[in-house]
């Protein structure tokens, strides 16, 4: 069984995306910390971030896998481990633009569908149930306001010792999300078959519980 997630960023994708995983023990694919490594792969070698030619070479050069572990999963570039590194400013602010190439996406994507193929798998992304995988039995699209996403965030970083002025974050936010979705390429959008799933109000376990029940309906 294949469970699409979609949705903008920070709308909670992969924090639901794992538990629903967890859960039904299902194999968990975070396929932004795909293009986030990607991003981390180009600027590690100084090459720039629209720089098609050089960023696919580094690509055939490099190996990008995921491991889980007892604390999650987690994300290596060859040997190392840049779980964190992905999860900087600098990458979140430029990792829409890598996204957007699509030659990138065309390699990232056939890495998806094989790792999908002939598992249980639970995905999330931008363009799982439009593009990766668009016989997936379920397909979720998550929403949330950019205020609600912003806040989540700001907490999240609090957490993490970071203090981005809210404002920062939800232009950041909708900056991202207006890229994503107006790319040519594959760009961020609910699929026809997709249920859109409005988060705002909503806590996780509520979340959780909602996909849950539209993941049964279809079992
Ligand atoms: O999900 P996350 O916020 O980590 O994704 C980072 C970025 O990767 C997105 O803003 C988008 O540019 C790109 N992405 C994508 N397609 C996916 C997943 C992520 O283009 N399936």
């Amino acid at each position: 069984m294949q469970i699409a997630i979609d949705g903008p960023a920070s709308a909670g994708k992969s924090t639901i995306a794992k538990l629903i995983a967890k859960n039904l023990d299902f194999v968990y694919c975070d396929t932004g910390a795909m293009y986030r490594t990607v991003t981390l792969l180009a600027k590690k070698n100084n090459v720039g971030y629209g720089d098609t030619f050089n960023i696919l070479k580094l690509m055939s050069e490099h190996k990008i896998h995921f491991l889980n572990k007892e604390d999650g999963q987690h994300v290596y570039l060859d040997d190392e481990d840049v779980s964190d590194a992905i999860r900087t400013e600098e990458i979140t602010n430029n990792v829409s633009q890598v996204s957007a190439i699509k030659e990138v996406r065309t390699e990232l994507v056939q890495m998806q569908r094989d790792m999908a193929n002939d598992i249980n798998i639970v995905m999330d992304g931008r363009d799982i149930g439009t593009t990766v995988l668009p016989n997936a039995e379920v397909k979720i699209f998550l929403i949330a306001s950019v205020e609600v996403r912003a806040q989540r965030r700001y907490k999240e970083n609090l957490e993490r010792g970071i203090n981005t002025p809210l404002k920062e974050l939800q232009d950041e936010i909708a900056a991202r999300d207006y890229k994503d979705s107006h790319r040519e390429i594959s760009p961020l959008k609910k699929a026809d078959d997709a249920i859109e799933v409005d988060t705002s109000d909503m806590t996780i376990e509520e979340v959780v519980k909602k996909v849950t029940e539209i993941v049964n309906e279809h079992k």
